[in-house]
């Protein structure tokens, strides 16, 4: 494992040119190399996390994530939205078009306009290019090899896709204060445009917030990734606020249909544990990446 990770170094600082650099500095990566890393994690992710493929499911979550990318992409990404089977409480963005909402997160919004709140916030990531630069940023070998091996094929081999050790939270290290506003901000701008009530955002971080006081463990790998402290609530409300009384309440807060979609979720069996990461790979849990992240 160790020699495959030195091997993989190796090979990158081999390599020339903006590829080296981006691993090394960030230099600008093009829209196609941007689509082409989200979409080679997206099938890791596919091999290694638990997707509902329930038609129904993936009907209303991508109609959804439609609904909100039309008013927002200025991009013309292809875009993808996938319901994780997972308890846990957790939403993560891929560059390039890529959105997941874990199935413990529905289940705990009580409207449409609370899970559009959470799907914009993620989708303000990849339109602000964060999850790209996260990927580009993010400490230790992981992200650059996980680049490297998305830009020049080199993890074809076996050995290489271990030394990626994809799946869990392994690529997603914790967004910045700024960019989480930064998200925040384009979450309220898209639900409005799309005609969606903004005030799902303060209300869902609520209940995230209430939920980590009496249950801290399930959200250890939202709150990883996603910093949330109280003040977002305030500065959201704050942004809410500069809209006129009378176009917020034209807004939809909730639908019949989420509420089919979330009763279908809540009757199916329960989500499988969560895998464990093999001994030695460079996975890393939730914890231990929200803690050693800046
Ligand atoms: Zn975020």
């Amino acid at each position: 494992m160790r020699a495959s990770v030195r091997t993989m170094r190796a090979t990158r600082r081999a390599v020339p040119g903006c590829l080296a650099a981006i691993l090394v500095a960030g230099c600008a990566i093009s829209q196609q190399q941007e689509v082409d890393l989200g979409a080679s994690t997206a099938a890791q992710v596919s091999a290694e996390l638990p997707l509902l493929r329930d038609e129904a499911v993936v009907r209303y979550i991508s109609a959804l994530g439609a609904q909100l990318t039309q008013v927002t992409d200025t991009r013309d990404l292809t875009w993808h939205f996938t319901v994780v089977d997972s308890k846990e409480v957790n939403a993560f963005a891929l560059p390039g078009g890529w959105i997941y909402v874990n199935r413990g997160l529905i289940e705990r919004a009580s409207s449409m306009s609370e899970l559009a709140g959470v799907m914009a916030h993620e989708i303000g990531h990849v339109t602000r290019r964060h999850s790209v630069e996260q990927m580009q940023q993010a400490q230790g070998a992981d992200a650059g090899v996980v680049l490297l091996c998305t830009l020049t094929k080199v993890c074809e081999s076996g050995a290489g896709q271990a030394a990626v050790g994809v799946g869990g939270s392994a690529l997603f290290a914790k967004f910045s204060r700024s960019d989480e506003a930064e998200a925040d901000a384009e979450a309220v701008a898209t639900t409005v445009k799309a005609g969606v009530s903004p005030y799902g955002i303060p209300s869902m971080f609520r209940v995230l917030l209430a939920e980590r006081k009496t249950n801290p463990g399930a959200l250890d790998a939202f709150f990883a990734s996603h910093p949330l402290e109280e003040d977002r609530i305030a500065h959201t409300e704050a942004q809410i606020a500069t809209y006129p009384a009378s176009e917020l309440q034209k807004l939809s807060k909730d639908t019949p249909a989420f509420q089919s979609f979330r009763r279908r979720l809540l009757a199916m069996p329960p989500s499988p544990a969560p895998k464990k990461a093999p001994a030695g790979t460079a996975q890393r849990t939730s914890t231990e990446n929200g803690g050693s992240q800046q």
